[in-house]
């Protein structure tokens, strides 16, 4: 392969030991190995990869092969500065440039890229509109250009930037220099749009599965939101998760609530001061608090690779901010759980602010397409798959409340909505109608103020639901709004039943219904739940591994950096299930590379010499403790 500087490329053994060495891995994810040719061949492409299919890897290894500096553009200080942080502790001469440094080390850094002793640099969008960037960056060679989070270019997509529309310039301004996108959400209009937006030439477009088979999906209604938090909880015992919500105040209630049940938890969102924040993502990114209760602000560069679930206390307003959020859980790639509680009210709160936005058509697409998924009882894994235009080739994901038959459904769907949609249709008047609870009041047949006054109660379907629950009632209700068969209309969200809704009258579709979940089906899950976390932990001292877990956090307050950065949980894991004590033993496990095991070989191994000991100790008065014998790696 001839690259585009006339110099040879790296054979794969090369690159195989350069990620050995580097990064400690043996084998490369999903797509990362053709990303990093095309990078290597310098021609621009775009990369879509699920978030932990591990992108910066796809960069940050033809950074170190290429001659000059590689730029990548980020559009979050922190996720910068983390990433940096990575670097430097692999060995890597990494820094960044933003706009909140101090005068003193932007000149180091600037000195340093003069020096041409950086292989990576960071930098954010709004950097590139400034001459004195664009001089220096002209005045050193550069080896390619990274656009991280490249959706935030298009209006289509779910996070519009407005600083990323001058990309462009890059193109323009560095015409031998190859550029190369990186997302992780977005749909093919989005996928186009950034093609277009940054003028790439003749791109190698890849797009990862979007699947994330390792999360476990489940949405339900919200009923009682803090008694549903807390159930999730106790599931999930000392494993780290977000919480987010819609709101600043229900982040400060829900947060506030928890601490005082005893669930350790820490507050963000961009009400709160700007050292509180830092303070409590520190934290959390510490591993000195597990649970962080968040408004979506709390999120874009969190890289936490452990985050066993995330709850959403409400609906979000698309399905791309679904993925992006549920998709900082199970970034190690062990099992996940994402738990969404969602409400008709959400829906009205995200239409408030659609209404008021210049892209309205499209945010009220994306909100109708978020609330379909909730209330459509369908594989979630599929229907996410589909949104973003790919095709989910399992017959069952069993990694979702629906495949999981978690979902109760019902035998007779038809026949239960043609109830309650001929009970919109005879109450509806002329000029109005009703919303949902005057609606349930009819079917069940109760003789309201309301209902003698519209003489409502010698209607057929008056009281033919009589048997069912409100809360029944209403759930099917829900569900036949979200899957477009009903239409809440103006102010007061009166119903209406839509043109699908009339083909469901005529029993030309039929709905799929679901029953709210039963005490009985919850067993059988935790059940299998129970049996997944056996399979997780299968061979693996989970005591060394909470002294191993111990250690990282300690090193992680010393050098003030996230704890991923110093090892993975599969990292630990490997260690507590292979037990190392020699330096060559730990050279082999997972995630090790030659600077991390010269910064901590001595002190992970330490650890498990003295737990050793302990269980050594432990046994000694034992009948027959003498004889046992702890496992060592390495030890024929
Ligand atoms: P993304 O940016 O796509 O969300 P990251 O770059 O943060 O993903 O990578 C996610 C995790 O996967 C990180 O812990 C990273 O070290 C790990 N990873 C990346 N490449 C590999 C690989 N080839 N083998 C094993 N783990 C990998």
């Amino acid at each position: 392969m001839k690259m585009n500087n006339g110099t040879m490329a790296p054979n794969p053994g090369q690159i195989y030991a350069i990620l050995k060495q580097y990064w400690g891995y043996t084998s490369f994810l999903d797509l990362q190995e053709e990303t990093i040719s095309s990078i290597l061949e310098g021609r621009d492409s775009l990369t879509m990869l699920p978030t932990g299919g591990g992108k910066s890897l796809c960069f940050q290894l033809p950074a170190l092969i290429k001659e000059g500096m590689a730029v990548v553009i980020s559009p979050l200080i922190s996720l910068m500065k983390d990433q940096v942080a990575g670097l430097e502790d692999m060995g890597i001469a990494a820094c960044c440039l933003n706009s909140s440094m101090p005068a003193a080390a932007w000149r180091s850094v600037v000195e340093r890229i003069r020096r041409a002793g950086l292989k990576l640099l960071y930098i954010s969008p709004e950097r590139l509109q400034n001459e004195s960037t664009i001089d220096l960056l002209r005045s050193v060679p550069l080896s390619f250009f990274v656009i991280d989070e490249a959706h935030c270019i298009s209006h289509w997509g779910h996070d519009f930037r407005g600083d990323y529309r001058n990309l462009r310039i890059i193109k323009e301004t560095f015409k031998s220099v190859s550029v190369h996108a990186f997302t992780a959400t977005a749909t093919r209009v989005v996928q186009r749009d950034i093609l277009d937006q940054l003028k790439l030439d003749d791109p190698r477009t890849r797009i990862g599965r979007v699947d994330r088979p390792n999360l476990i999906y489940r949405v339900m209604p919200r009923r009682q939101i803090l008694k549903q938090i807390t159930d999730v909880l106790e599931k999930h015992k000392d494993e780290p998760g977000i919480i987010y919500c819609l709101r600043r105040r229900d982040v400060d209630s829900v947060s506030a609530s928890l601490n005082e049940l005893g669930f350790k938890n820490a507050p963000y969102h961009a009400g709160l001061s700007d050292e509180t924040r830092h303070a409590n993502q520190d934290a959390f990114l510490r591993e000195e608090v597990d649970i962080i209760v968040a408004t979506v602000a709390f999120g874009m560069g969190i890289d936490r690779s452990n985050i066993r679930f995330v709850i959403h206390a409400a609906m979000p307003k698309s399905l791309e901010h679904y993925q992006q959020e549920t998709g900082r859980a199970g970034r190690d790639g062990l099992p996940a759980s994402c738990y969404m509680f969602y409400g008709g009210g959400d829906y009205r709160i995200w239409s408030f602010f659609a209404e008021q936005s210049s892209e309205r058509a499209v945010m009220m697409d994306k909100l109708r397409t978020v609330y379909n998924f909730c209330a459509q009882p369908q594989c979630r894994h599929k229907m996410l798959v589909d949104y973003f235009g790919q095709e989910y080739e399992k017959r069952t994901c069993d990694a979702c409340d629906y495949c999981l038959n978690e979902l109760d459904m019902i035998e007779e769907p038809l026949i239960v909505a043609q109830k309650i949609l001929s009970c919109v249709v005879k109450v509806k008047q002329e000029r109005y109608g009703f919303g949902a609870a005057y609606v349930v009041d009819v079917l069940k047949g109760k003789m309201t103020d309301k209902i003698e006054s519209m003489r409502h109660q010698h209607l057929s379907v008056f009281g033919i639901m009589s048997g069912e629950s409100t809360v029944f009632i209403r759930y099917m209700i829900e569900q036949l709004v979200g899957q477009g068969f009903l239409r809440r209309e103006g102010e007061f969200s009166t119903l209406a039943v839509t043109d699908p809704g009339r083909e469901v009258l005529s029993g030309e579709a039929v709905p799929a219904l679901a029953r709210p979940l039963v005490a009985a089906k919850k067993k059988a899950v935790s059940r299998r739940r129970d049996e997944r976390r056996e399979m997780e932990w299968a061979g693996v001292d989970q005591e060394l591994f909470r002294r191993l877990r111990a250690k990282r956090a300690e090193l992680a307050r010393q050098k003030g950096v996230p704890a991923y950065i110093i090892f993975s949980d599969n990292s630990l894991k490997d260690m507590a299930a292979k037990e190392p004590v020699t330096a060559e033993a730990f050279a082999a496990i997972y995630g090790v590379g030659e600077s991390k095991l010269g910064s901590y070989a001595g002190i992970f191994i330490e650890v498990i010499k003295q737990y050793h000991e302990y269980v050594r100790e432990y046994f000694k008065n034992v009948p027959g403790g003498h004889d046992i014998h702890v496992r060592q790696a390495g030890e024929a």
